[in-house]
């Protein structure tokens, strides 16, 4: 070990979808003795807070860097959501029309890899020289093996399980890994079909306590439990919407036709949960519209009059915010505008964030016109920061966690300023699911997860193992801090463009 470092190695383990409160119930009722284990000699937070949106990507991808979205070319990763068109003009004579970047298409996923750019760095390689295990984790750059997807969920573990005992299987040095990254999918993937209170669901969060109780018994075996560090988490929460509505037929009746990503043709792309992110035609395609250019929008349809989109989007039932980028934005300045309207009187109230600078440097000042959208003022703690001055990512999740919209006021602007951002967002408040992708109802499910809700971006944070991790319960933290404080036990330094900070300082 090197002299500051407390472990010799790291396992993060990252369940898809699972809320905190749900996870810290099980555990308390007996369900995951072996996570409780964990958590009771070692680090815990209840309200680890996820990037928003709270959805796979940008979340996922936000907890193996360290970093958040931003303005990519500069700083920050370059996924600011599941789904997204890339504007870049492309060098070559013949244009083929931009593409839709949609992560649940198996051609896509792994594109990950380089999409997240060059400016931010994995754990992988952030943990200097070693062996690195990624198991079925899909961003894996940096890692010495990668396994591909699993159909089942007990064989990711039991791969991390397999290297302790049998490390030169995979690596000739014969070193256990000094990073592995363990990801289970299939919770998401039940969670959507099923729902958070089936018993499938939390029979297979069961299962993979069991999986991880197999794990320190074979580190214990191994002998190397006493200097491995093991963290438990998950990318976002979810909520059930006691609503659905199908978006297709809306759009149809107003006269609004999907983008064809081959022709190039149609009007606009959109995916909807609870959160919706439309993209629009600028110039051409290439181009993120301008704020008049989406006020009186032309459409593809010979003839037609001229739409305003704003008026459009409002019409869809149960959105209650939208939120755009102001013309003149760049990635160290800033406006995004807000507006939220009252369902009841049908009243639009309006705001904005004014941002600057970028990174672990970005501050931002929330001001509103008559009345304030987000409820900040109710609550003792986030009124502190309605006071015309600037604040940082911390200042932010401190003063807002205990509210409906979680550090809203910092993350709008870094999805925003990524050139991949969409041109508005609008969302409800859980009440309703859309299950809307690319001109298509995707179902019916009620269960989604996307929203700056307690319930959709608390995860839960568990770090035990080594003894040489300080028992402690933390009440607030965020998921960027979870490399730094990984590296700190490794002895380690974070890259610069890591957000977060070790939560053992
Ligand atoms: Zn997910």
């Amino acid at each position: 070990m090197s002299r500051s470092a407390r472990v010799n190695q790291v396992i993060l383990i990252i369940l898809d979808d699972v809320r905190a409160e749900h996870l810290f119930k099980w555990m308390k009722e007996g369900k995951l003795p072996n996570i409780a284990q964990l958590a009771d000699n070692g680090v815990s937070c209840k309200n680890t807070v996820t990037s928003f949106p709270s959805v796979t990507l940008p979340c996922y991808a936000d907890i193996i860097t360290g970093s958040n979205s931003g303005y990519f070319p500069k700083e920050g990763s370059g996924v600011p959501n599941y789904h997204w068109i890339d504007r870049t003009i492309p060098s070559s004579v013949k244009k083929k029309p931009p593409l839709i970047r949609n992560y649940s298409e198996r051609r896509d996923v792994l594109k990950i890899n380089k999409d997240i750019g060059k400016n931010v760095k994995t754990i992988f390689e952030q943990a200097g020289d070693g062996n690195f295990l990624s198991a079925t984790s899909f961003l894996y750059r940096g890692s010495t093996f990668t396994t591909s997807k699993e159909f089942k969920p007990e064989l990711i573990l039991k791969r991390i399980e397999d290297i302790y005992n049998n490390p030169k299987e995979l690596f000739s040095n014969k070193e256990v890994p000094k990073v592995s990254v363990g990801y289970v999918p299939h919770t998401d993937d039940l969670m959507h079909k099923k729902g958070f209170d089936h018993p499938d669901y939390i029979n297979l969060v069961i299962r993979c306590d069991e999986f991880i109780g197999s794990l320190i018994k074979t580190l214990k075996e191994t002998g190397y439990y006493e200097d491995t560090a093991i963290a438990i988490t998950t990318d976002h929460g979810n909520y059930k919407a006691p609503n659905i509505f199908d978006l297709e037929p809306f759009f149809k009746e107003k006269g609004l036709k999907p983008y064809n990503p081959i022709k190039g043709s149609g009007d606009f792309d959109a995916n909807l949960g609870g959160v919706g992110f439309f993209n629009f035609r600028g110039d051409s395609w290439f181009h993120h519209p301008t704020v008049n250019q989406m006020k009186e929008y032309n459409t593809s349809e010979i003839g037609a009059t001229k739409m305003n989109l704003f008026e459009i989007l409002w019409d869809i039932p149960g959105i209650e915010l939208m939120y755009y980028k102001d013309d003149n934005n760049n990635a160290e300045k800033g406006i995004i505008h807000l507006e939220r309207r009252d369902l009841k009187i049908n009243k639009i109230s309006r705001g904005r964030i004014e941002y600057s600078g970028y990174g672990k440097h970005q501050k931002t000042k929330y001001v509103f016109d008559d009345d304030d959208l987000f409820g900040y003022v109710n609550s003792e703690k986030s009124c502190t920061l309605l006071d015309n001055k600037s604040h940082t990512i911390n200042e932010w999740i401190e003063a807002t966690y205990q509210t409906n919209f979680i550090n809203l006021i910092d993350q709008l602007p870094r999805h925003f300023k990524n050139p991949r951002s969409c041109d508005i967002m609008v969302s409800n408040t859980g009440l309703y699911n859309y299950n809307y992708e690319h001109g298509h109802t995707k179902g019916t499910s009620p269960f989604s997860h996307d929203i700056a809700s307690q319930k959709s971006m608390f995860v839960p944070l568990i770090i035990g193992g080594s003894l040489e991790i300080p028992k402690m319960e933390l009440e607030v933290c965020k998921t960027t801090d979870i490399v730094p404080t990984l590296l700190d036990l490794l002895g380690k330094e974070p890259h610069s463009s890591v957000l977060g900070e070790s939560v053992l300082n």
